[in-house]
């Protein structure tokens, strides 16, 4: 059989059918983790039927009020720092003051955090040691160098790949991916965005992170069984025991 992978990042829109795409990667030994960020993918990630987390992305303000409705949820986010639009000290200050509400949302849930970051470095690096959290997270679709994800991995966070890392331009990433210690690493789709190649153009889907899981684990000279048991067992310690995930 094949080994079961975890996309430990997806998003469904609201005209995916979520039902569909969850039984397409249940057929592809796929467990999926749903992920909102704003209104409608909050709603779309609750009401999935997979294990989902919602939260208030870098662009969005206050707390969705529609959260305590969500029953389940097992992480907050995505939250971030964005400065891919620009950056001003003004929209630096903006996007902190909403990571660090977000935070204390955590905190207060007693849940990890799953983080965007964006041509933002240091500043999600001081807004993570600001937010000092008890229960960590991941850095989702990580694409930054050795040096950020050794200060990350230092302060308690996991790092996930995306497809950007199978990208034929990703050098300096494919070199993070080897340098993550086994204990820390994740692998994700970002659906519906990033599709891994040799899909790459395509609507990324969740069954879609095996091609990224076989990817990661041939980078680091491991057979795929040996990978998938890694992220699984890192799936577990970082967002609990989820029973759809213990086939
Ligand atoms: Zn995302």
């Amino acid at each position: 059989m094949l080994p079961l992978v975890i996309d430990t990042h997806c998003h469904f829109d609201p005209e995916d059918h979520a039902a569909e795409l969850l039984q397409e990667a249940q057929e592809a030994r796929v467990g999926v983790l749903a992920v909102g960020g704003n209104e409608t993918n909050n709603r779309t990630a609750a009401l999935s039927g997979a294990p989902f987390a919602c939260g208030y992305d870098w662009s969005c303000v206050g707390i969705d009020p529609r959260l305590e409705q969500y029953s389940g949820m097992i992480a907050v986010g995505e939250l971030g720092i964005d400065f891919h639009r620009g950056y001003s000290e003004e929209i630096e200050t903006d996007q902190r003051k909403r990571f660090l509400a977000q935070a204390d949302y955590a905190r207060a849930v007693q849940l990890p955090i799953i983080v965007h970051t964006r041509e933002a470095d240091q500043t999600t690096e001081a807004v993570l040691r600001e937010a000092n959290l008890p229960k960590t997270g991941v850095i989702h679709s990580f694409t930054g160098d050795v040096a950020f994800a050794r200060r990350l991995l230092d302060l308690g966070y996991y790092i996930s790949f995306s497809g950007i890392v199978t990208f034929r331009n990703a050098d300096l990433l494919r070199e993070t991916a080897k340098f993550v210690p086994m204990d820390r690493i994740l692998v994700e789709t970002d659906a519906p965005y990033l599709a891994p190649v040799p899909l790459r153009g395509r609507r990324n889907r969740p069954a879609y992170v095996r091609e990224t899981a076989k990817f990661v684990a041939a980078l680091r000279g491991m057979t795929l069984e040996a990978f998938a048991e890694v992220t699984r067992a890192n799936t577990k310690a970082l967002f609990g025991s989820v029973p759809a995930w213990e086939c």
